[in-house]
């Protein structure tokens, strides 16, 4: 299957203006430089950013005014080859037209993270992980191979048996290591279209996470949301959901339609959303989830993306924005360590208005990616004064206990923190500069945690 070229081609550069992440903080001066063929962009700027899906500070420039190369318009599937399920495709080709395409043939991408409005090449730099951790590891375990361009301007086609080392550091490197031009990567047959869930409640943080782990051993994608904001006995009570492709004979007969969806239309006042009401929704959710309990059969993405039902939902947090906190901590010492995290939440009075815990398998491939055993906390709150405060005193804790943060959601973590909890940091950077001696490639995040010159 191929796209072919248009005949006029799609370009555009935007003049200096405030880029943020996805949790809209902080925000910095970019030049945003799209072409349909990537590489006549790419030599002008020092980081590729997709669709600004990460939270922070990853796709921001590490100098005020500095060019970004936005991929979106390099978008076509280049082949696909139904014996192997190889798909390549061009770097910004976004996830959301690869199922549209692929889903109604029976094709889905072996590893999706919670949004279908994401980059290839986001997905590659972040190494994606998502509710099938444990059964799947992350993206970069499905990739093929993908092509460079380093910072000489070579176009270098790494995998795992060519340019090892470049390549393992680009899963999960976080654009630091090249702009990726090309991913290849193996889809997954699935046998309908639809998927199977079942919800269970569980009244108190260690059954939910006691069951999660338990659950990860029969069901290929399980994901538990918490109430966090409810007092003792009822902190940490919460809905853990278990999926897997429905059977042909489970399945309906028609083909899932498209999702209706709505838009938050601006930018809500910073005191619109109180935790009062958080609160009412939570209590809200955790009835209608008992009321799910059993299994049933659901559109795949009612069940993969329930946030995409509601485009710009980021607006709901105001002006300041938000920050995801997203950690890893591992289960070998128990779940007193988890609890002991959780708890400490609570103390420190974090306003933690959404909380998605998963289950992470074995570590991947990538030098920097996030995921290693364990269980994963992905933790919104709103911008505050305090905010800088509680991420410090987590990170305290994720690097007492041998944890880690994920780079793709982190805005505040601090340098020493950062180093604190990466061995494998000295092992990236030097094959950073083994491609890229000069440190072209930059962003507002390497600049943070790795010192980067802005
Ligand atoms: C609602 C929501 C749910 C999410 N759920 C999950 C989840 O479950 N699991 C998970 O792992 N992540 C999750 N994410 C995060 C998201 O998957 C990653 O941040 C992903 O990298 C975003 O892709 P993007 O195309 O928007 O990249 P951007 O945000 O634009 O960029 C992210 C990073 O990739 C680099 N990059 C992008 N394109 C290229 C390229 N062509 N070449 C080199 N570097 C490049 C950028 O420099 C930057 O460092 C979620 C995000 C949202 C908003």
């Amino acid at each position: 299957m191929s796209t072919p070229k248009e005949t006029t081609p799609r370009r555009f550069c935007s003049p200096p203006a405030p880029v943020t992440g996805w949790g809209r903080f902080p925000a910095r001066e970019a030049r945003l430089c799209a072409n349909e063929d990537l590489p006549l962009v790419t030599p002008h700027a020092t980081l590729s950013r997709g669709l600004g899906r990460s939270y922070g500070d990853a796709a921001l420039p590490a100098k005020a005014g500095d060019a970004l190369a936005s991929t979106v318009l390099a978008d076509r599937l280049l082949c696909f080859d139904p014996e192997t399920g190889v798909l390549r495709a061009e770097a910004g080709c976004p996830l959301w037209r690869i199922i549209e395409l692929f889903l109604p043939r029976g094709w889905f991408p072996p590893v999706t993270p919670g949004t279908k409005y994401v980059t290839l090449g986001g997905m590659v730099a972040a190494d994606v992980h998502g509710k099938m951790h444990h059964s799947q590891g992350t993206f970069g375990a499905h990739v093929v191979s993908i092509l460079l361009e380093v910072s000489d301007g070579r176009q270098i086609e790494c995998s795992p048996e060519n340019e090892t080392e470049l390549f393992d550091a680009t899963l999960g490197g976080m654009g630091l290591t090249g702009h990726i031009l090309e991913v290849a990567f193996r889809m997954q047959k699935v046998p309908s279209p639809w998927i199977l869930e079942e919800v269970d409640t569980f009244p108190d943080v260690r059954s939910l996470l006691l069951a999660l782990r338990d659950a990860g051993q029969r069901w290929p994608f399980t994901v538990a949301w918490a109430d966090l904001l409810n007092p003792p006995p009822l902190f940490g009570r919460g809905a853990l959901m278990k999926g897997r492709w429905a059977s042909p004979e489970e399945a309906p007969a028609h083909p899932p339609a498209a999702k209706k969806s709505f838009r938050v239309p601006a930018v809500f006042p910073d005191w619109f959303l109180q935790p009062w009401m958080v609160r009412a929704f939570n209590r809200l959710y955790f009835y209608r989830a008992q009321r799910a309990k059993g299994g049933r059969v659901v559109h795949p993405e009612t069940f993969f993306y329930p946030l995409d039902a509601l485009h710009d939902w980021n607006r709901v947090y105001g002006p300041r924005g938000f920050t995801q906190y997203q950690c890893v901590l591992p289960v070998e010492q128990g779940f007193d360590v988890h609890e002991r995290f959780l708890y400490r939440l609570r103390e420190l009075k974090a306003p933690v208005f959404l909380a998605v815990i998963k289950d992470c398998g074995p570590e991947g491939r990538g030098i920097l990616s996030f995921p290693r055993p364990g269980i994963s906390y992905a933790l919104d709150m709103p911008l505050s004064d305090r905010t800088q405060h509680i991420v410090d005193e987590l990170n305290e804790i994720v690097v007492a206990v041998g944890g880690r943060i994920y780079l793709a959601k982190d805005a505040l973590t601090r340098p020493q923190h950062f180093r604190a909890m990466e061995p494998r940091l000295e092992r990236f950077l030097t094959v950073r500069r083994k491609w890229d001696p000069s440190l072209r490639f930059r962003s507002a995040l390497s600049a943070r945690l790795f010192g980067d010159q802005a």
